[in-house]
């Protein structure tokens, strides 16, 4: 098959559009990253997507939507509950995933669980082409299972070439990391994965939020994780990434005493200057926004670049840090050395 990458022009929106309704998958822009879509009503296409991406089968989708209206219109939750509205009130549209108790969700979306997740993105081609397809869209991220999410159309190419038929190019994704995914189906509200809306922001709104352990902490062996998708690794290249939780002049020493050439530093601006290998700097030290908008890409550069081992600086844990902390602990498989 081959790949056609298509700018969002009216009529390039129409054919893709067409072709999510007839069961094709399209690898689509949104504010947080790229999703692979499939029409979410049809069973049989939403099952491409596992094949597509190597994805476990028993982990569920995220539906999206372009209006409000269309939870109702294709019956895809059961109830809406209060704090759900008011979470959709204050951040739809935008980088937050709510999870309800579903309503006529087929089973290849939901991986068999009586819940569903639904967005509704905020970038203007996403919504787009929901609108042209007339069909809410199941999309995970549309890299292969376990690889770095694709922030850009190019990304997106090099995981899917030759297995789906189109991408759109929306440009390079705003958020960088995906959607914050918060359950509202329980007794208390959950986060089960941190991204663009903080927990600050959701507690904000409805009141105290639970985080689950996996967000944060490495489950126990036997431990069930409430989201299924945070039991895998993820996030990973090739290269061995090592965290280093450390201040500034430690973690620079513990890298340059260990330079050689197939090592490298995923590290803030600021440290550059004052290493000995390769660096791969992920943002300044403090704008947790363009951390999270390019440690995707600066982890797929790594991989390209034929990197074997990488000290990257363990990121902080509070505010949009945190869906940062949470993409790069998976990424290093939860490998962190502390040094005193
Ligand atoms: P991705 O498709 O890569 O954005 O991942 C979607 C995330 O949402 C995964 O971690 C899923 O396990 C999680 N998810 C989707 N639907 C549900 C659900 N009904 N209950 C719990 N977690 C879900
Ligand atoms: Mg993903």
């Amino acid at each position: 098959m081959e790949t056609k990458v298509l700018l969002p022009t009216a009529e390039n929106i129409n054919t893709v559009g067409s072709a999510l309704r007839n069961g094709e998958l399209v690898g689509v822009p949104t504010e947080t990253v790229y999703g692979l879509a499939a029409n979410a009503l049809d069973g049989e296409a939403v099952k491409s997507i596992f094949e597509a991406k190597g994805r476990p089968a028993d982990n569920p989708l995220i539906v999206h939507i372009s209006d409000i209206s269309q939870i109702e219109r294709f019956d895809l939750v059961s109830e809406i509950p209060e704090n759900a509205k008011m979470l959709m009130k204050a951040f739809w549209p935008g980088p937050l995933t709510i999870i309800m108790k579903k309503g006529a969700v087929p089973d290849e979306v939901t991986a068999g669980l009586d819940t569903v997740a639904v967005r509704f993105p905020s970038h203007p081609v996403t919504a787009r082409i929901i609108t042209a397809a007339d069909v809410p869209l199941a999309a995970p991220s549309a890299n292969t299972s376990g690889k770095p999410s694709p922030t850009t159309a190019r990304h997106v190419l090099h995981d899917m070439n030759g297995r789906i038929p189109y991408i759109v190019d929306g440009g390079a994704c705003e958020v960088g990391v995906e959607s914050t995914v918060i359950t509202v189906a329980g007794e208390t509200p959950c986060l089960l994965r941190p991204g663009g809306v903080t927990l600050e922001q959701l507690e904000g709104v409805i009141g105290h939020v639970d985080v689950a352990d996996a967000v944060l902490h490495q489950l126990k062996e036997g431990q069930t994780a409430a989201s299924p998708g945070m039991k895998y690794k993820h996030y990973a290249p090739s290269a061995h990434i090592v965290l280093i939780k450390a201040d500034d002049k430690k973690y620079i020493e513990y890298v340059n005493e260990r330079a050689s050439s197939g090592t490298a530093a995923l590290c803030y601006d600021e440290d550059c200057e004052r290493l000995s290998v390769r660096t791969y700097p992920y943002g300044a030290k403090e704008d947790y926004a363009a951390q999270s908008n390019r440690i995707f890409d600066v982890l797929r550069r790594i991989d390209e670049d034929g990197v074997k081992t990488v000290y990257g600086r363990c990121p902080e844990t509070g505010g949009l840090a945190m869906a940062v902390y949470n993409r790069l602990i998976r990424a290093a498989g939860f490998e962190v050395i502390e040094l005193a």
